[in-house]
Formats: C-alpha cells, structure tokens, sequence
C-alpha cells in the first residue's frame, strides 16, 4: 500500500513509533526513524533492514530537527508522511511540579511536534501531497493527575492539528491526531502495579492496547482510505474516553 513513499517519525527507535515504523516497512514504504538514543536507534536500524533508516536527533533543537530533516532527504530523496511519535513524561502533581519538569516535556511533545511539522510541510508544500499523524494522548482530552504538564502538551497538539489541518489542506496535505489510552510499551512499563491495576479497571475493553493497534489507526490515517479526513481526533482506547 505504502511502495514507493518515504516516512519519518519521530521516537520511531521504541514502543509505538517502532510498531508503526515495522509496519510501515512491512506495507511496502520506506522510514526514517529519527530518536535520540543512538544505541536504541542502531538496533531499530538493523531490525528493520534496508528500507529502514536511523537519524539521531532531539527533537526539541531546531538545528538538529532541520539537519535530520536533511540527512532524511538525502537518503530517501522524497517523503511523504510524518508520524510525530517522540515523548516523554516527568509525573508530578502541579503543586510539587518545577518549572525545568513542566517546560522539558512541553519542549518534546509540543515544541518537538512543531519544530518537525514545520520541515515536514515545507516538503510536503512543494510536493503539493502529504499527511501527518500526531500521536496525542486521551489525557489530553481528559487530563490526569500527575500529569499536567504532559496532558497540556498533549492538548496543545490537538490544537496544532486541527490548526495546521486548516493551514496545509490547500496543499492537499492532511493532518491528523491518535489519542492513545493505556498502550503496553516502555513508557509504560515502569509504572507502579497499583496504578496500572486501576488504569485497567476503567477500560471497557478489559485490557490495555498494543502498539501494533495503534500503529494501524496512525497508517490509516496516513493511507489513501483516509482521503476525505484531516483535522480529526481518533482515540485508540479500549472505548476509556466515551465512558469517562
Ligand atoms: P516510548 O518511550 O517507547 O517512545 C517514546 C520515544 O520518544 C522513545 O524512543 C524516546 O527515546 C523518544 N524521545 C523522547 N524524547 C525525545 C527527544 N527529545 N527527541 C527525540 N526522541 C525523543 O513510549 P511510547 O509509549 O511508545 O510513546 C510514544 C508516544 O505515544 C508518546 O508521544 C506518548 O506520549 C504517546 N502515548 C503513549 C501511551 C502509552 O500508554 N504508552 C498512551 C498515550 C500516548
């Protein structure tokens, strides 16, 4: 579905942006993964063979953004998509939250999302073709104790969406969100049995997600099915956000 086009995304090194990086190989394209642990990123590399490449960046610096952005180019020679899947939390409750916790996670979500957008549709304009898929998070419509720095980022990049969806349709580029809820990966993994119990509990379908699952709502979203749909917000929760 994929041949002959060329993808990049950001944490593609792990957990959902790794998922939706194999997958995309796996349906003929080739991908840019683009993360900031070179050791994670060489391993990616390798497991994804030939049509898989690693370019080390941190998201949030313009200088390294652009200079991926290049090295991207200079591989693949197109691209036609990009997946901003790079994140990263520091939980605290505001009352106990500074400021360096608050500001280093808006830099890799929110800043980090516009930095690479903003190289992304400067391609994808002279191509006149194009489509994006923020990875959001249901906090971001709900918001979550502990996390008010990461469900405002997460919020604002339902903002940037539905703002750059407006911006960029007259290019013919479509920009899209996934929401997310309790997805099995290395983010994850580190959280305390009891919280992960209760998070379980409220999920209507009984368990938490893979990563695969929302790999497949990013390459829909991505793919010629989704032609008529830009600006919208897809939750990929185990039905959490409608029955909150
Ligand atoms: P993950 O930790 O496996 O992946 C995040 C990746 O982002 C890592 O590879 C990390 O190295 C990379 N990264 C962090 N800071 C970076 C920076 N400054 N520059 C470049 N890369 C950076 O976790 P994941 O669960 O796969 O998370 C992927 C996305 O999904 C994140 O945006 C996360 O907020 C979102 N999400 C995850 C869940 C979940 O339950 N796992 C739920 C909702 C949303």
């Amino acid at each position: 579905m994929f041949e002959g086009t060329v993808a990049l995304i950001t944490g593609g090194t792990s957990g959902i942006g790794f998922a939706t990086a194999k997958l995309f190989v796996a349906r003929g394209g080739q991908v840019v993964v683009l993360g900031r642990d070179q050791a994670r990123g060489v391993q990616a590399a390798q497991e994804l063979g030939e049509h898989g490449k690693f370019v080390p960046a941190d998201v949030s610096d313009p200088a390294q953004v652009k200079e991926a952005f290049e090295e991207a180019l200079r591989w693949a020679g197109r691209l036609d998509f990009f997946v901003h899947a790079a994140g990263n939390t520091r939980d605290k409750l505001v009352a106990r939250m500074d400021l360096a916790d608050w500001e280093e996670v808006l830099r890799v979500h929110l800043t980090g999302g516009y930095l690479c957008a903003r190289e992304a549709l400067r391609v994808m304009m002279r191509a006149r073709a194009g489509a994006m898929v923020f990875v959001g998070s249901v906090v971001g419509l709900t918001g979550n104790v502990g996390q008010a720095n990461y469900a405002a980022a997460k919020a604002g990049l339902v903002a940037l969406t539905r703002t750059l969806a407006q911006e960029a349709a007259p290019w013919g580029i479509r920009v899209n969100l996934v929401a997310p809820g309790f997805i099995e990966t290395p983010m994850t993994a580190c959280l305390p049995e009891k919280i992960r119990a209760a998070y379980l509990a409220r999920i209507p379908l009984g368990r938490a997600g893979r990563p695969e699952e929302v790999a497949e709502a990013i390459l829909f979203l991505l793919s010629p099915q989704a032609s008529y749909i830009t600006g919208h917000v897809l939750c990929v929760d185990g039905g959490l956000v409608p029955c909150d």
